[in-house]
């Protein structure tokens, strides 16, 4: 048996409680005579693991009463296909969030894909505008994962103000804007990838760790500093089918103070946010609205 010493960060119950109040919110507006909010969320071929993604995306919506249109695509679709519906979307007035599902199958570039999405309709945050946003403390739509990290992070009641937060993988979707989220709450950065020497030593000093890679057993539990907090977004299928982050649960979870399960962590959290950024997108639509969330 794990003898667990830290608390544990239960995504799935905390994922609940925001779809729950993004669903009172949905209903605030019915009741106001205005309309759901409408996503549309586009996957391109047959990626099995995308598929999954997409299919609680779009339970999800339904759950908390939006209006989710599905475009599902074939593996050939041309790149012009992808734009031009993009285009349709863009400006259909019923449409308010758009979510291109990644990866795209070769050879469609996925950055001209998401540079083509309107910023307010950039639900999952990664257009370069919004991503700016974030870079310059004016964030409007933030990018799903790391914002649901932060709602993690947030109900460890700790204050993060001066702590040293190490972030194990630097994409565009997770390490780079959780880096940029956590200087936001004026932590102490380091962003570690491929090429970062003795990350060791770097994971020994960190009061947070986030990794974000997709390697299991890529962090051992003895790393983690006593009474770290240890944010898990990894998933990893292992041979037997069981899910795990890239922590080694058992033994970081004997030192750490807050950890996340893998599954069950970190997962939910970015489905509750896509919904969270669904509804913001659709209060942008009203120009009088627009605010940002610092
Ligand atoms: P990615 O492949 O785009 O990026 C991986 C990063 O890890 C890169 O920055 C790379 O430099 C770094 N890296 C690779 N090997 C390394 C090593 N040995 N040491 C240090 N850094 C190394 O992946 P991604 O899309 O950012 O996803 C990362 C993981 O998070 C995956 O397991 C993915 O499934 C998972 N993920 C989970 C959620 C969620 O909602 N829970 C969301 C997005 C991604």
């Amino acid at each position: 048996m794990i003898n667990i010493n830290a608390k544990i960060l239960d995504g799935k119950a905390i994922a609940a409680e925001r779809r729950q109040t993004v669903k009172q919110q949905i209903q605030a507006r019915l009741a106001q005579g205005l309309r759901p909010p409408g996503l549309a969320v586009i996957l391109v071929g047959d990626d099995s693991a995308s598929q999954v993604y997409v299919r609680h995306k779009r339970h999800a919506c339904a759950e908390v009463g939006m209006i989710s249109k599905s475009f599902n695509l074939p593996n050939n679709t041309s790149q012009e296909k992808l734009l031009a519906l993009l285009e349709q979307l863009n400006e259909d007035n019923d449409i308010d969030g758009i979510l291109v599902q990644l990866p795209l199958p070769a050879p469609i570039d996925s950055e001209s894909i998401i540079e083509r999405i309107v910023p307010h309709k950039d639900v999952d945050g990664f257009h370069p505008h919004n991503m700016g946003r974030l870079a310059v403390r004016m964030p409007l739509l933030r990018p799903c994962t790391p914002k649901g990290v932060m709602t993690l992070l947030a109900h460890t009641g700790i204050d993060l103000k001066g702590l040293d937060a190490v972030i194990i993988g630097e994409s565009n979707i997770v390490g780079r804007p959780m880096a940029l989220e956590l200087l936001a709450t004026y932590c102490t950065i380091t962003v570690c990838h491929h090429h970062t020497q003795n990350i060791m030593a770097k994971i020994q000093n960190a009061d947070i760790v986030i990794a974000a890679v997709g390697k299991a057993g890529l962090i051992p539990g003895d790393w983690i500093k006593p009474g770290a907090i240890v944010i898990d977004v990894g998933i990893n299928r292992l041979s037997d089918g069981r899910l795990v982050g890239d922590v080694d649960f058992a033994t970081a979870s004997q030192r750490a103070s807050w950890i996340t399960p893998v599954p069950g962590g970190v997962g939910p959290m970015t489905v509750a946010s896509l919904l969270e950024n669904t509804l913001q997108a659709t209060e942008l639509s009203m120009p009088s609205e627009k605010k940002s969330d610092f």
